[in-house]
């Protein structure tokens, strides 16, 4: 992959959508095109905010200088506070990037994809989804997400494909770690690394998927356990970033 130089400029903050009870899409513009590889991420310098936060772009690179991110609201959180607190539109910030490795393999011409993630993950794998449904060299290959969260409401993968455009194309696996009786549950209950490898162990050839992953560190490790240790998948064909 021929890279992107980072570039550090000033953007500014245009629309906020409420996509769940914690997570949002906050659409930033900047003057030059937003030039990126899906799967990358950028840096804001939030008003009021000590030191950059990093956040992955959910959109495809376009020449309207458009940024999506998909973020999730941490309690106490500065970043959060500031971003779901009122943030003006019109505030201006600075934005640098495209950062990350982690990103669509346009090589990967035969490979069926598989992105895994929970909770604000979802923005990194959804513009990997767009990138690899816009490419004609890959969008005939199958297309899976795994998506697991704590309770059902946490369970934003299905909307969010449907809202990309990517419903139709998309095979989507959901699961819930904590349901409570009160729960209208129906799905696969755990953890959705457990939920992946039983779904792999059923499919014919998973050493040879292109693998896409992001979350926090346990859940990325536990996703490198599953295909490492289970299916043989060359590190090659395992793309991810762990929030820490
Ligand atoms: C490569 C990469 C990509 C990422 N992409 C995204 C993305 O697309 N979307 C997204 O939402 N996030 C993403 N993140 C995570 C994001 O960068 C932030 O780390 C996250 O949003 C938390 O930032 P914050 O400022 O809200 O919380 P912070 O202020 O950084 O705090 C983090 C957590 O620690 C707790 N905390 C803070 N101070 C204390 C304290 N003194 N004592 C105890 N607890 C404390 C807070 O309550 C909060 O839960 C990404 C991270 C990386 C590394």
């Amino acid at each position: 992959m021929d890279s992107i130089p980072a570039t550090r400029r000033t953007a500014i903050f245009l629309r906020h959508e409420t996509l769940t009870h914690d997570m949002g899409s906050f659409v930033f513009q900047t003057r030059d095109p937003a030039a990126f590889v899906p799967g990358q991420f950028a840096m804001l310098d939030l008003p009021d905010v000590e030191g950059d936060r990093a956040y992955s772009m959910a959109n495809l690179p376009n020449d309207e200088g458009l940024w999506e991110f998909i973020i999730k609201e941490q309690p106490g959180g500065d970043g959060s506070v500031a971003l779901f607190d009122a943030f003006p539109p019109g505030t201006e910030l600075a934005l640098d990037g495209p950062h990350g490795e982690a990103v669509l393999n346009r090589e990967a011409i035969d490979r069926p994809i598989v992105c895994i993630g929970g909770g604000a993950g979802i923005s990194q794998l959804i513009s990997i989804l767009r990138g690899a449904q816009a490419d004609p060299t890959l969008n005939r290959n199958p297309m899976t997400l795994f998506y697991g969260g704590r309770r059902p409401d946490d369970i934003c993968a299905p909307r969010l494909l449907q809202r990309a455009g990517l419903a139709d194309t998309v095979a989507c696996v959901t699961a819930v770690s904590e349901p409570t009786a009160d729960d209208d549950w129906q799905g696969p209950t755990g953890l959705i690394t457990d939920v992946l490898h039983r779904h792999l162990a059923t499919w014919p050839d998973p050493s040879n998927c292109e693998y896409y992953f992001c979350g926090p560190t346990p859940m990325t490790d536990a996703v490198q356990q599953v295909l490492c240790r289970g299916f043989a998948v060359p590190e090659s064909q395992q793309h991810f970033d762990s929030f820490g």
